[in-house]
């Protein structure tokens, strides 16, 4: 940038001084033509038609008197009678510029270049009464040409295009400096991802686009940071999701491996046989239980089937049907407070998901002669329990995926820390919001908000 400049200033003072030195030239120039012409007044002035002859002698001692000036003097005619310095070959000079003039008006003025003398020459012409008798008498003078003049100005102007040119360089690169400065300082500035000001007109423009720039640059930063972080706790979700599941397999496996050695070094009497059999054929079902939940669980996220008006009273009814033997085995009652006729878009195994699991879990984690009160209008769909409630330290990591409050129960009647983890990802792929209130040892109260109010 600054080398551009550079030359681009040298370029305009070496153009300057170009034109500059022709205009002096010719104005110079001028200036000389014009004294020459005042000289050339007052030279004839002098003539005195009494004192000098019409012929070459009378112009040779005009010419004399006048310190070498060149003269000519002829008739009126315009044909040459005298002339001061030589045989002039035409003797009809009535065609010249100055001749013809001083024919016409009295006097006449011409600058050129001389034929006989192949010299640029300044003449003046003046028509004079010598003894009645009109003659013209002519004075010429050298005068440098234009070129001439140029010619012999060209080592001072060449001296001065190398000041020039060195003045030029210096006051480049220090007015460069300044006005570099403060885009520089904006160019920093923005680097630095700050937020640019300026107080030039010229450069506002800049600083607005740099701010833009910064602030989409800042955007999309954060964005993927964003997305970083998405990935990352993606992948830690799916080490611990993988962990666990392991972990959930492992005690069955471990169990039937053991069950299944005995059996095979043949020490077992009958009687343990038996209970070896069973336990093998009960952690058989635990493991393929897991299994069918962990494989519920992934499906829902690939779920792109399309939903349909399904009829909530309906199903909520139908599970508490389902669900009351067991919960009369435990003393537990279900007390119905569902509306008539309540429809949801959805489909009816996510729907049948998420009320077996929310009612079977306020049976599963009741009091003997407890209560279980489902309720559902058009926006809403509560199940609160009578039962042993959530400590608040777990109400946040109840809807985690293998969360059980109580480990050791942990397997036991399907229970592996799924089913709410379950409810959770029908209720965010639907929209809807799921939540839970509770206090231990008085109940718990999920609602599933469908945001139809
Ligand atoms: P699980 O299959 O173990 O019941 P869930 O995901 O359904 O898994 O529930 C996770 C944990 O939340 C349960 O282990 C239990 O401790 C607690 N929980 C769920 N529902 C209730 C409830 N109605 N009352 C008390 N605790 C509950």
């Amino acid at each position: 940038m600054r080398f551009r400049i550079l030359w681009i200033s040298l370029l305009i003072t070496t153009f300057a001084i170009i034109l500059y030195s022709l205009v002096s030239t010719q104005i110079f120039y001028n200036l000389s033509v014009e004294n020459s012409e005042r000289a050339l007044i007052v030279y004839m002035n002098a003539f005195d038609g009494e004192k000098y002859t019409a012929d070459d002698e009378g112009a040779k001692a005009f010419s004399l008197s006048l310190g070498g000036a060149r003269v000519t003097i002829l008739d009126g005619e315009g044909n040459v009678l005298g002339e001061s310095e030589v045989d002039s070959i035409e003797r009809d000079h009535s065609q010249r510029e100055e001749v013809k003039e001083a024919m016409e008006s009295g006097e006449g003025f011409a600058v050129r270049s001389s034929d006989t003398l192949n010299k640029n020459m300044v003449y003046y012409c003046r028509a004079v009464d010598a003894d009645g008798e009109i003659l013209l008498v002519r004075i010429a003078q050298f005068s440098e040409s234009e070129w001439a003049m140029y010619v012999q100005s060209l080592p001072s102007v060449a001296a001065y295009m190398v000041f020039d040119v060195l003045g030029c360089l210096v006051f480049t690169y220090i007015a460069t400096y300044f006005i570099m400065r403060p885009v520089e300082g904006l160019t920093r500035e923005a680097a630095a991802g700050g937020r640019v000001q300026t107080k030039y007109t010229e450069l506002r423009s800049i600083a607005e686009i740099l701010n833009e720039r910064n602030r989409d640059i800042e955007l999309k930063v954060s964005e993927l940071e964003e997305e970083r972080r998405l990935v990352e706790r993606a992948q830690s979700s799916k080490d611990e999701f993988i962990a666990n599941i392991t972990h959930e397999m492992n005690t069955p496996l471990t169990s039937i491996k053991g069950y299944a050695e005995l059996l095979a070094s043949g020490l077992m009497d009958e009687e343990h046989k038996k209970q070896a059999y069973a336990t093998i054929v009960s952690q058989a079902d635990r493991l393929t239980n897991l299994i069918s939940c962990i494989i519920n669980y992934s499906e829902i996220d690939s779920d792109d089937l399309p939903s349909y008006e399904v009829n909530l009273t309906d199903a909520a009814r139908e599970m508490i049907a389902v669900l009351s033997p067991e919960a009369e085995k435990k003393g537990v009652k279900f007390i119905d407070e569902t509306q008539d006729g309540v429809k949801i878009m959805s489909r009816h195994e996510r729907i049948t998901q998420l009320l077996g699991n929310l009612m079977r879990n306020a049976v599963r984690y009741n009091k003997e002669g407890g209560t279980v009160t489902v309720r559902l209008d058009c926006g809403r769909l509560e199940i609160e329990d009578t039962g042993i409630g959530i400590a608040p330290e777990y109400m946040d990591k109840v809807f985690s995926r293998f969360f059980t409050v109580d480990k050791s129960h942990s397997g036991k009647n399907g229970g592996f820390g799924l089913g709410l983890a379950v409810c959770k990802k029908i209720c965010t792929r639907a929209g809807w919001r799921i939540s839970v209130q509770s206090e231990l040892g008085k109940g718990s109260k999920f609602t599933v908000d469908f945001g139809l109010r």
